[in-house]
């Protein structure tokens, strides 16, 4: 038998109403807030991630599903959306008009990382971008509209960790004091962390090895470094988590893991779901849309973990499933014939049906009707068709009444509403 590939997985029947759950709430929202749907391919030239995401990233250096198609043209499935979206900002001028844009977008993303709970190859991201505006508010806002999605999703053990990652004016300040600090720990670093070190030492404060981490647990804090600018930025975040009552943590090692952050840079973390504890992650991006060859203009956004977050709603029942509103049952060739028909006309109708399409005996039928919980039982048998009707049965009282076959949508639509 042909199995699944390792690290994907089905989302049934059972399941998914939880993800529809989750993407109706979250889109409702993003679109309340200004955020207009778009949506962009799997897949794009590979130089598009190795140039936005960076070449020293755990996500370009080993997790990208990366091949040649058959004129050897290499394409990358997307491990993540902005790249794109971002080239798709530039490509269709869609600052032209007015470059305050903002976007979302909802679908699969792929990286060859170790499978493991909370840590899929083929996963799934809410993404919404903000495009043109430079002020921290912009960050705030995602950060509130965020807290409010969790909030609106019952997802309470969650927590806003924020940090500044400076610009291209201070970082490299910054960047010369965690040197000198990274070469005092050299020996404790993992192999990956010290030929980083020299060409991009924030990478360090990123990588997941413990060992590496309780290393650098002295590390300066970039926070200590940021010009007035930056600074200011960072303040405004602050005072406007703290007026929309947005908790958050300063975290001065969160530098995430791809290269084109800047400024503003935040996580939400949850304590419910062990080693993979980020359930979206976001910040500034302000170099992307020039660096991919747009206008220098300045950009935000995040990326939630859609199957983190519905591992943490799962264990609260969601059932939104429809309860079937009718089920037909026919008795014979002829009855068949006129029961399929009329259950594609309930169809049609927006009743919400199903019939056996097979020759089963009423009481098999009868038993799959009860197996669907349906609330009517329609029979279509033959004596009752001479006499220019059919039976409706509620499931519930038990109750049979005789329905004209004229206008018998229209007849059972009544019937339904009462
Ligand atoms: P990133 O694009 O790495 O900033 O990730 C944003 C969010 O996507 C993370 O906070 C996770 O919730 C989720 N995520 C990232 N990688 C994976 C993965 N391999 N499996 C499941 N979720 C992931």
């Amino acid at each position: 038998m042909i199995q699944l590939i390792r690290g994907f997985k089905d989302i049934l029947p059972g399941e998914v109403e939880l993800w529809q759950k989750i993407e109706k709430t979250a889109v409702e929202l993003l679109e309340d807030f200004g955020f207009k749907e778009i949506r962009i391919p799997i897949m794009e030239r590979t130089e598009l991630f190795a140039r936005s995401i960076g070449e020293d990233t755990d996500i370009v250096e080993k997790e990208m599903y990366t091949f040649p198609d058959r004129k050897g043209d290499l394409l990358t499935l997307r491990p993540e959306a902005t790249a794109s979206i971002v080239r798709s900002y530039i490509q269709h001028k869609l600052y032209a008009q007015d470059p305050v844009r903002k976007f979302y977008t909802i679908g699969p993303m792929f990286r060859r990382e170790r499978p493991q709970k909370g840590r899929y190859r083929q996963f799934y991201q809410i993404n919404a971008e903000i495009f043109g505006v430079d002020s921290a508010l912009a960050d705030a806002q995602l950060i509130f509209i965020l807290a409010t999605l969790f909030a609106r999703l019952s997802v309470t053990d969650v927590q806003s960790h924020i940090n500044s990652l400076g610009c291209p004016a201070c970082r490299p300040n910054f960047k010369q004091s965690l040197n000198q600090f990274l070469s005092g720990v050299k020996d404790r670093l993992c192999a990956d962390c010290n030929r980083r070190q020299i060409r991009n030492p924030l990478r360090v404060l990123d990588c997941k090895v413990p060992a590496c981490k309780e290393a650098i647990e002295g590390v300066p804090s970039i926070l200590d470094s940021l010009c007035p600018e930056c600074h200011r930025q960072f303040e405004i975040l602050k005072n406007a988590l703290e007026r929309l009552d947005v908790p958050y943590i300063v975290d001065k090692r969160l530098v995430r893991g791809l290269d084109y952050y800047s400024r503003a840079t935040f996580e939400i973390k949850t304590g419910l779901l062990g080693a993979q504890d980020a359930v979206a992650g976001g910040g500034r991006y302000d170099g992307l849309v020039k660096t991919l060859g747009g206008p220098d203009l300045p950009a935000t956004g995040f990326a939630i973990g859609f199957d983190r977050l519905a591992e943490l709603i799962a264990d609260s029942k969601v059932d939104n499933a429809r309860q079937l509103d009718i089920f037909v049952a026919s008795l014979g060739e002829k009855s068949r014939a006129l029961a399929f028909e009329w259950s594609c006309a309930f169809g049609l109708a927006g009743i919400q049906v199903e019939m056996d399409m097979s020759n089963r005996s009423l009481k098999s039928q009868m038993k799959r009707a009860n197996k669907f919980a349906a609330k009517h039982t329609l029979i279509v048998g033959e004596n009752e068709l001479e006499q220019g009707a059919v039976i409706l049965r509620n499931m519930a009282t038990k109750d049979q009444v005789s329905i004209p076959i004229e206008n018998l949508v229209e007849n059972v639509k009544a019937k339904l509403a009462v």
